[in-house]
């Protein structure tokens, strides 16, 4: 077992119940303070978070001989690059020192523990590339059904993860707020297309592993070592423009309904702190191809849902799906991405696709849930969503449970501003 997962720790720090973020999590984010601006490798436990470049300084990390520029970091790439093994042992180190055994530790608290509410937590990763899959079964179903009455799911969808290469200058970190994008729409029984505000905007249930070992280019990864790729998982909105995206989309896909805006959480959690939160995925029929085939549970069982707050106040849960619902797991769609010989990098991203599960309340978008507008939403002051007004801020919240231990994501918010029409 790795040592940080043991169930059975108890840190010094105060954990609330339903926390997040307990001894077993450890999860790894970038954060800076008033006091100091420079961005610095942190993580997180209870309410609070632990500053790893001081744990540094302060020698409590010395025999790991890790580079003092990689916690005195503005991303975690220079940490993933060194490695699963070594990750594991700052991951069991970290657990040693917030032990609540460790009372030297906590006597010396004051100089690395900050309130969690009191800093600034900052974009994680460098993304150099970022690919979203479309992997969920039920979504491309639901969608498929809306588009394509008769013929919802094309052929290819259960042979090929399907995906497509975003944009990742636009992804940013849980908290920034964006414009409502415009674009050309084709309004329905229209037979000219329209300029302006998309009048159709969506958020997209989903979850983005982070790559933290590269593949040579002409050399795929092969599924059964997919996984010693993986670094971590973070809870993601792939903010869509409906509208924009049904004018544009054939026959290249999805362009400017997508590369606007995608909202990240900060805290990237390990592969490793998800071990004990694997399951079975859904039965694969027909049977794909020997590279796509695996042994054993690589899907999670990760608890997800999605909150709409309007500018007043007025909120709803909108959603509640789980990460296990999936169709293509995670080490699926890297074997997939690669097997042509595609390289991937430390610190590309990959989305898992809109998460939405069978039953109405489990859709991962405003498009199946409203079913395109057709039912809306109603939020607690009685308004009605259709799709997302200007004001409105959606969160996204994930977290696994068992026998006691919440291993959580935190959030993932994103606040939607009046479009710039000027
Ligand atoms: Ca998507």
């Amino acid at each position: 077992m790795i040592k940080a997962n043991d169930p059975t720790r108890r840190s010094w720090v105060e954990v609330p119940s339903g926390s997040d973020f307990p001894i077993q999590n450890l999860p790894f984010g970038v954060f800076r303070t008033k006091s100091n601006p420079s961005p610095r490798l942190c993580t997180a436990i209870g309410e609070s978070v632990v500053d790893l470049a001081v744990l540094n300084y302060m020698d409590l990390l010395d025999d790991l001989e890790i580079d003092h520029e990689v916690f005195n970091n503005r991303y975690l790439n220079d940490l993933m690059a060194l490695g699963k093994a070594k990750v594991r042992e700052l991951r069991d180190r970290l657990a040693e020192i917030l032990d609540a055994v460790n009372d030297e530790a906590k006597q010396l608290s004051w100089h690395f523990l900050h309130p969690m509410e009191k800093v600034e937590l900052l974009m994680p990763v460098q993304v150099g590339d970022y690919t979203d899959f479309y992997s969920s079964l039920e979504h491309a179903t639901n969608i498929g059904k809306m588009l394509r009455p008769d013929n919802p799911l094309l052929p290819n969808w259960k042979h090929i993860p399907v995906g497509y290469h975003g944009r990742a200058s636009s992804i940013v970190a849980s908290g920034t707020p964006f414009v409502r994008p415009q674009g050309q729409m084709l309004p329905p029984g229209a037979e000219q297309p329209i300029f302006g505000p998309t009048k159709l905007l969506d958020f997209e249930l989903e979850m983005a592993f982070v790559v933290g070992k590269a593949n040579p280019m002409g050399k795929p990864i092969r599924i059964e070592n997919a996984e010693n790729h993986i670094f971590g998982l973070m809870l993601f909105n792939d903010w869509s423009a409906r509208d924009i995206q049904g004018w544009e989309y054939q026959p290249l896909g999805p362009f400017l309904a997508k590369n606007f805006a995608s909202t990240v959480s900060p805290w990237v959690v390990t592969l490793d702190a998800l071990e004990p939160f694997r399951v079975a995925g859904p039965a694969q029929d027909p049977k794909p191809f020997p590279y796509l085939q695996f042994e054993g549970e690589k899907s999670f069982d990760i608890d997800l849902e999605v909150e709409i707050e309007s500018e007043s106040g007025a909120k709803a849960t909108v959603s509640r799906s789980n990460f296990k619902y999936m169709y293509w797991n995670m080490a699926q769609q890297l074997a997939h991405h690669t097997v042509n010989g595609c390289n991937m990098n430390i610190g590309d991203l990959c989305g898992s696709g809109t998460i939405s599960g069978l039953t109405t309340d489990s859709y991962g978008s405003m498009m199946e849930l409203t079913w395109r507008g057709s039912q809306p939403i109603k939020l607690s002051d009685g308004s009605e969503r259709k799709f997302i007004n200007d004001g409105d801020t959606v969160t996204l919240r994930g977290w696994c449970e068992r026998n006691g231990i919440r291993i959580g994501f935190g959030e993932a918010v994103g606040k939607v501003l009046p479009a710039l029409t000027d």
